[in-house]
C-alpha cells in the first residue's frame, strides 16, 4: 500500500470515539493476555496497537486478528490505559470493508459474512444454519466432524433445529440495508 494511503486509512481509523488514545497504550499487554481468542491470532491485541502506531495498518488489515476478535470486551474492561479495544476491532473491520482490503485467512471473515446472511435471513442468529453455510464456505468435511456436538446440543435442548423469524423482520432487512 502506497504510504499516503496508509496515512490516510490510519486517520480514519482513528476517527472513533476515543480514537486518539491509540497514543496512550503502554503496551503492558494485559489485553493479550485477556483475549480468549489471541493464541489463535496472527497478531495479538497488544502488537495490534504497536503496528498500528509503526504505521502498518495494511499488514493489521491483512492478518486474521481483525476478524478473529470475539467482542467479547475483556480487553476494553481490562485496559490500564482505558483503550477501547474491542471499538479499535470494529472500526479495522469497517475500513477493511471499505477499502477492500482482506486478510490472507479468510475464516474469520467468512464466518462474518454467514453470521450477516442469517440475521438478514431471521433476523436473528440460527446456529446449525450458520455453521452449515459457514462450512459449505470453507471445508465442507469439518461440517461432519460437529455433527456428534451438534446432536448433543440439540438432544439437551441448547440448540433449536427449526429456525424462528423475528417480528418486524422488514424492517431489520432496511436499516441493514440502510446500514450498507
Ligand atoms: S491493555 Fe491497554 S495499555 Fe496495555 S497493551 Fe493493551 S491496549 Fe495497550
Ligand atoms: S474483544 Fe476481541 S480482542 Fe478483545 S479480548 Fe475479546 S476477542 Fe480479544
Amino acid at each position: 500500500m502506497n504510504p499516503e494511503l496508509s496515512r490516510k486509512i490510519f486517520e480514519e481509523f482513528k476517527k472513533i470515539p476515543a480514537g486518539e488514545k491509540i497514543n496512550e497504550c503502554i503496551q503492558c499487554g494485559t489485553c493479550s493476555a485477556s483475549c480468549p481468542v489471541a493464541a489463535a491470532m496472527e497478531n495479538t491485541p497488544r502488537k495490534i496497537i504497536a503496528m498500528l502506531r509503526a504505521d502498518r495498518i495494511d499488514e493489521v488489515l491483512k492478518s486474521n486478528t481483525v476478524w478473529f476478535c470475539a467482542s467479547c470486551y475483556s480487553c476494553t474492561v481490562r485496559c490500564p490505559a482505558g483503550i477501547k479495544f474491542t471499538d479499535f476491532m470494529y472500526q479495522l473491520k469497517r475500513i477493511g470493508v471499505k477499502y477492500r482490503i482482506k486478510p490472507k485467512n479468510k475464516n474469520g471473515l467468512k464466518l462474518a459474512q454467514c453470521f450477516c446472511d442469517t440475521v438478514n435471513k431471521y433476523g436473528r442468529d440460527f446456529e446449525p444454519e450458520l455453521l452449515i453455510r459457514y462450512n459449505l464456505r470453507t471445508n465442507i468435511f469439518n461440517f461432519f466432524k460437529i455433527i456428534p456436538l451438534g446432536l448433543k446440543l440439540f438432544l439437551t435442548k441448547r440448540m433449536p433445529i427449526f429456525p424462528s423469524k423475528v417480528k418486524g423482520i422488514k424492517n431489520i432487512r432496511k436499516s441493514l440495508e440502510k446500514i450498507k
